[in-house]
């Protein structure tokens, strides 16, 4: 009996369990349900059968709504997403409650979820159904008829339903509705218990004895009489005991019924009731046991790819904030190391941009003769320049380093949009931070300030580089530059002595000499000037070629990838509780889909730990 109890107990809980989380079965469910899986227990029958007074006698206490409506009992009928149009007929759902030892036991309904019964007979789930009706009465839809028997057949067309099919003795059992529909849900009539209501009110001289033995309907299970209290009785508040007493009489003294009065009755019919739940439940445990792993299963990938709930306290919040940067920040460097793509458009910055953007830049005109007579000549001022024109050259030359400050800029920008086009990137590839909007629009400007910080730093490096080019110039080359006038003006000359040191050793007795004076002034000697300035530009342009990069690495790709989030880090530490959870703000739908999904997990997790707890007891 003990086992008995823990079996149907359990499917109680279980019930009750879904019924708190709404999952009612049927098919709007997007999991396989587990209420579907459970057996309960249904009356069915023409209206005033006796249903109800059925369900009460067999629990023992009158609770149920009696007669042609139960208005009373319907604050919040059950199941709330059946919509019929007739709120007093809808099916009410009874959780009967099994307690542990010392605890009063107690009944629940679905329909009133705070209001505990106790005092009642045994543990059962049993549904309560509407009538069956032949017309639609005064005030109803013509559809009630049909809506009614719609609504019943849903429950009792389920396989796990138990049948009670009731019909009343003072009718012929051929005209029973109740039999009509058990035949058609359960033609085998291996789950249906007929029942036989009303035998008190028979016409004298007339028995259900071809009934009640089997032989003008014949069902794998035993038909069983009852007599219930009369209409008369219930206006007499004759209570559930002294009911029970009475039938227990009439069944002891009828002349008819006395040889089966073991087998007759609401007490007979409960403990027959009960102890074949016992052996469907018996039977389903295994395919309920895999139907809950299945669900739970499913629930755990489900939520998986939901992510896991947001923790509420602050230090949780943080890590849960820390974790989701790191994530990202990963995806972000292997953006840039290469395993995601990206970080090679750095390169080509480098290694095209760069140097075509020096290639373009305009020399050609900044030394062509005209510029450089006239910026050479604006250099000596009102005296000509000697020897060589020293200020013209600086004037020249720092006019042309100049020139650079746009490339290497331009390359600061270029490496800048890449790395801010990786995070754009990396933020969004990053599924973890998905569920977290707000997150991610914070990251996104912490990144970009950080970005704008290294920018800038990348920006004042590469100007001084070229800075540093315009403020000393490399004197190994000018110190080549004389001789290349003096070889220029004495093409067979020994260029290693200047003449002008040693005029004597010229062979040509001065002529040489001569002849760089009359240049000096020419066109061929700003030729010269102009290209000798190109040539050092072009020096320095091969050397910008490889500082510039690493300037930027230096400054912007390597900060990037060590401190994108550092700044951002040292900030977060100091939020407060609520600024952080309002960072973990999640997309409220998905926050919602995932809050059902979690109790739900919960809800088949407990049910597991009872199956477990109750297929260990024999
Ligand atoms: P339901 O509409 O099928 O739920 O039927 P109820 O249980 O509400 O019963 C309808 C009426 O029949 C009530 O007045 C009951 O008192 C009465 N009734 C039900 N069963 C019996 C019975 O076995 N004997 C007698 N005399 N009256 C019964
Ligand atoms: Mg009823």
């Amino acid at each position: 009996m003990a086992t008995m109890e823990s079996l149907i107990g359990l499917v109680n809980r279980i019930q009750r369990a879904c019924t708190s989380l709404g999952d009612y079965g049927g098919d709007q469910q997007a999991f396989s349900s587990l209420w579907d899986a459970l057996p309960s227990v249904a009356v069915v029958g023409g209206q005033s059968s006796g249903k109800s007074s059925v369900l009460e006698s067999i629990v023992g206490r009158d609770f149920l709504p009696r007669g042609s409506g139960c208005p009373q009992y319907l604050m919040r009928p059950f199941p709330d997403s059946m919509s019929l149009g007739i709120v007093t007929r809808r099916p009410l759902v009874l959780q009967l409650q099994h307690t542990e030892e010392g605890q009063e036991e107690y009944a629940e309904f679905g329909h009133l979820p705070k209001k505990r019964f106790t005092d009642y007979f045994v543990n059962l789930t049993l549904i309560d159904l509407p009538g069956l009706t032949k017309v639609a009465v005064e005030g109803q839809p013509d559809s009630v008829v049909e809506d009614i028997e719609n609504m019943v057949r849903s429950y009792v067309e389920k396989p796990n339903c138990i049948i009670l099919a009731i019909s009343p003795a003072n009718q012929d059992i051929a005209t029973s509705d109740a039999i009509k529909l058990s035949r058609d849900v359960d033609p085998s009539g291996e789950r249906t218990f007929g029942v036989l209501t009303k035998l008190d009110l028979m016409d004298k001289g007339t028995n259900a004895l071809e009934v009640l033995e089997g032989r003008s309907y014949r069902l794998q299970l035993p038909w069983v009489g009852i007599v219930n209290r009369s209409q008369a009785d219930i206006n007499k508040h004759v209570d559930m005991m002294a009911a029970r007493r009475n039938e227990r009489e009439y069944f002891a003294t009828s002349p008819d019924y006395s040889h089966l009065a073991s087998r007759m009755g609401s007490e007979y019919l409960a403990k027959l009731l009960s102890g074949h739940l016992e052996s469907v439940i018996r039977a389903r445990i295994p395919s309920i046991t895999s139907l809950i792993n299945k669900s739970i299963d499913e629930l755990e990938s489900e939520l998986d790819h939901l992510g896991r709930p947001v923790a509420v306290d602050a230090g949780a919040q943080l890590y849960t904030i820390l974790e989701l940067c790191r994530a990202f920040d990963k995806i972000f460097k292997e953006h840039l190391d290469g395993g995601r793509p990206g970080g090679d458009r750095i390169y080509g910055v480098f290694d095209n941009q760069l140097p075509a953007a020096l290639k373009k830049l305009p020399f050609d005109r900044h030394l062509s003769l005209q510029n450089v007579k006239r910026i050479v000549s604006e250099a000596d001022g009102y005296q000509p320049h000697l020897i060589a024109p020293e200020q013209g050259y600086r004037r020249l030359i720092e006019g042309s380093l100049n020139y650079f400050r746009g490339p290497a800029e331009a390359t600061v920008d270029a490496v800048h949009f890449v790395l801010k086009e990786l995070v754009r990137k990396s933020i969004g590839e990053c599924q973890e931070l998905r569920r977290f909007p707000s997150l991610q629009s914070t990251i996104a400007a912490a990144t970009s300030e950080a970005l704008e910080r290294f920018r800038a730093e990348g920006k004042k490096t590469a100007i001084r580089l070229v800075d540093m080019e315009a403020s000393y110039l490399t004197v190994e080359f000018f110190r080549r530059l004389p001789q290349e006038i003096e070889r220029a003006a004495n093409p067979g000359g020994n260029p290693r002595v200047n003449p002008r040191d040693n005029p004597r050793e010229n062979p040509r007795d001065g002529s040489g000499a001569e002849a760089v004076t009359l240049d000096r002034y020419g066109d061929g000697h700003f030729r010269r000037i102009g290209s000798n300035v190109s040539s050092y530009v072009n020096m320095v342009s091969e050397n910008l070629k490889n500082t510039i990069p690493k300037a930027v690495v230096h400054c912007q790709v390597k900060e990037a990838k060590q401190n994108l989030l550092s700044y951002f880090y040292t900030h977060i530490g100091k939020r407060e509780g609520k600024q952080l959870g309002d960072l973990l703000d999640e997309d409220p739908t998905l926050m919602e889909k995932r809050q059902q999904m979690a109790k739900r997990l919960e809800l088949y997790k407990k049910a597991r730990d009872e199956v477990d707890s109750v297929s260990w007891v024999r």
